[in-house]
Parts: structure tokens; C-alpha cells; sequence
């Protein structure tokens, strides 16, 4: 477990690095790092916990709320959670309920049904809009056109409150590319944030396109393999 503290080390010094890189310099602490834990264990969360990560992020709703639970009953009750995965509508109810900030919403009926489910007595549901800029037909996030009428929408619903776009480039893209990717998701947010000046939120950037990320702007890195190692098996 030593090897996560290493980890989460040498994360937080590429993040300072690649905002040393930027120009004009940024500080480190205007990017967040999203502890990507979907897959491993709540021991390695722990472990995280304890070197002073708060941001955690998981991708499949049941097993999130197990593990958020199990947390929840043993003390971490600081714990911010995010959901980050593709959100089936059959599974929002646990993810309205158990989750600070959902990441990955692509389409008004996720939207609608989130309010709705989000429990009385919590604070309004954060949303960050998932946009596809990985140019991809199947790929997560919703079109660029599409983009106006969710955050529309949004803004009518009581209980979500959108703070931010999300973007996950493709994965074999080369560094001109990732920059055009993330160049169009930080233009979008400029765009839009005269109309709804709350959407602060960039998050982009995974393990291997960090550096990348940071450099257009990004206010999140969502990290998983480089903390908890490469993740062994897939749930659906
Ligand atoms: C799994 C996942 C990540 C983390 O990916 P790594 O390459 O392991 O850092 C980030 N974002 C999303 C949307 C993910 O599903």
C-alpha cells in the first residue's frame, strides 16, 4: 500500500509540473485531482484518504454504493464522490442519492429524472455536462449542438445545479490532437459561462493525457491507473 502514497506523489508532482509548463504558469491548486477508484477496493481508498485525498470518482453505480456505504459506516464522511461512468436511467435513483457531483451527463432524460430522484433535504445534485470531443460516432457525450439545450434545460431544474463540462479525449490521440480536444472543451465553457456564470468546472485529463489537459485549461484530472495500478477486470 506504500506504493499508493508513491503513486498519489508522483501524480500531484506532474500536475505541478505541467502547470509550471503553462503560460502564464498556473498553480497547482487550480487543478483538482479526482481519485479514479472504480474497480478497487474501499482499502485503497483509504489509503488514499489518508495521504489528504477527499475527491474520489467511480463509474459503476451499485458498486459505488456499496462501497460509499461501507466508507460512510466506518467514518468517511468527507468523502467527496463522483460519478464519472455512463449513466443508465434504470440506476439514477443511487446515483441521486449517494453522489456529490455527477460528471458524465449526456442527455435531458438523465437530467429530469436526477432532480426528480435527488432526495429531499440534500443540496441540489452538481452536474458537469459530458461532451463529446473525441469525434468518435460511439462515444460518450453529447454533441456539441446539443450542448445549449441540456444546459437550458438544466437551469430549470431546482435540484441540479451544473457546474462545469467533462471530456475524455480518444485514447490514441497524438498531442496535437489532445490539444484540439481540449482546446474545444475550454472554448465551449468560454462560450457558455457568460449565460451560466456557475460553470466553472473543466475536467479533463486522465493518466496519460494529464499533461495535455492541464496545459488547456483543465480544472480536474480524473486519475486512476497511475494511483491504484492498472485495473484487472471490467464490470458492466
Ligand atoms: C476510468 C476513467 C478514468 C481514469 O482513467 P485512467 O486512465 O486509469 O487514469 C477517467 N475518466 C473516466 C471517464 C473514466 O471512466
Amino acid at each position: 500500500m506504500q506504493k499508493i502514497l508513491e503513486n498519489l506523489n508522483a501524480v500531484h508532482q506532474q500536475i505541478t509540473d505541467a502547470c509550471e509548463a503553462c503560460a502564464p504558469k498556473r498553480d497547482s491548486s487550480s487543478v483538482r485531482l479526482l481519485c479514479v477508484s472504480k474497480t478497487k477496493p474501499i482499502e485503497m481508498i483509504k489509503e488514499a484518504y489518508a495521504s489528504g485525498e477527499r475527491h474520489f470518482g467511480e463509474s459503476y453505480a451499485l458498486e459505488a454504493v456499496d462501497k460509499i456505504a461501507a466508507l460512510q459506516e466506518q467514518g468517511y464522511r468527507d468523502i467527496v464522490w463522483h460519478f464519472i461512468g455512463p449513466i443508465q436511467s434504470n440506476k439514477t435513483k443511487h446515483i441521486a442519492a449517494h453522489f456529490d457531483i455527477v460528471e458524465s451527463v449526456e442527455r435531458e432524460k438523465i437530467l429530469v429524472r436526477l432532480n426528480e430522484q435527488r432526495p429531499e433535504g440534500m443540496a441540489p445534485l452538481q452536474v458537469m455536462i459530458q461532451v463529446n470531443i473525441s469525434h468518435e460516432e460511439q462515444k460518450q457525450g453529447c454533441e456539441i449542438e446539443e450542448l445549449p439545450v441540456l444546459l437550458q434545460k438544466a437551469s430549470e431544474l431546482p435540484n441540479i445545479e451544473v457546474i462545469g463540462l467533462m471530456g475524455v479525449a480518444r485514447i490514441d490521440a497524438d498531442d496535437e490532437e489532445l490539444a484540439a480536444s481540449f482546446a474545444m472543451l475550454f472554448k465551449l465553457r468560454e462560450q457558455y459561462q457568460s449565460q451560466y456564470p456557475k460553470l466553472t468546472e473543466l475536467s479533463m485529463g486522465m493518466t496519460h493525457d494529464l499533461k495535455q489537459a492541464i496545459m488547456q485549461g483543465s480544472t480536474e484530472v480524473r486519475i486512476g491507473s497511475a494511483i491504484f495500478g492498472e485495473r484487472e477486470y471490467h464490470k458492466a
